[in-house]
């Protein structure tokens, strides 16, 4: 099964999308942590894609669909993959679909995670992440070691740079502009689209999300 997670950023889709990939017993994939993990080993294409991601702008859609295709080829993700924050243009939903169906797949599931703008500026400002292990925490403040990081030695909490107020409302406008017309794409071309209420506490969140995937009650 593909299940593609979209929504703006803040709205909870890459912490609810480890609980459906668990639960669906499938990997998750997230371009952005594929793209820190490539700047902060120093990669060509990590420095590259940085500039673009402390501003908050989108990395070109070819270096997306390199990525994409990498990815949804592997061999782990031969039982189904989670996307997360894969899809985020309509030349990458059209070259998503085209790379599935080379491998004889489809995206089966695209979750909407839907939420009001306040709520996700808010959210975003109060949100540390683990240097190591790159969780998103919320309520804690930079400086603070992630108590909770599974990697060794345990991380420390920094901010991210795109979670600094101007880039975050640079991504909330490039989300506007350029992610929600691939909800109108996957619409008039036949996809999926479960629209989930992404307010509300995280376990609500997670049973809409499991719901919508086909999976109850877990
Ligand atoms: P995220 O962790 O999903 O919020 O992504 C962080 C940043 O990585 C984004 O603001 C973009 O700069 C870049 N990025 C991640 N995924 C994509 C994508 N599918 N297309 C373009 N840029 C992306």
């Amino acid at each position: 099964m593909i299940v593609v997670l979209l929504g703006p950023p803040g709205s909870g889709k890459g912490t609810q999308g480890e609980r459906v990939a668990a639960a669906l017993g499938v990997p998750k994939i997230s371009t952005g942590d594929v793209l820190r993990a490539a700047a902060q080993a120093g990669t060509s294409l990590g420095l590259a894609a940085k500039a673009f991601m402390d501003r908050g702008d989108l990395v070109p859609d070819p270096v997306i669909l390199g990525i994409m295709k990498e990815a949804l080829s592997a061999p782990e993700q031969a039982r189904g993959v989670v996307l997360d924050g894969v899809v985020r243009t309509v030349p990458q939903a059209e070259g998503l679909a085209r790379v599935a169906a080379e491998i004889g797949k489809q995206v089966d599931v695209i979750l909407l995670f839907d939420i009001d703008d306040e709520l996700l500026v808010a959210r975003l400002s109060a949100r540390a992440t683990c240097a190591a292990c790159h969780s998103p925490v919320a309520g804690r403040q930079p400086g603070e070691v992630h108590a909770e990081c599974t990697a060794s030695p345990k991380g420390m909490l920094v901010r991210r740079a795109d979670d600094e107020p101007d880039a975050i409302r640079n991504r909330l406008r490039v989300y506007k502009a350029q992610t929600e017309p691939v909800v109108a794409w996957y619409r008039t071309h036949g996809g999926n689209v479960q629209a989930i209420d992404a307010a509300g506490s995280f376990e609500d969140v997670a049973q809409r999300a499991l719901a919508a995937v086909g999976v109850v009650g877990r």
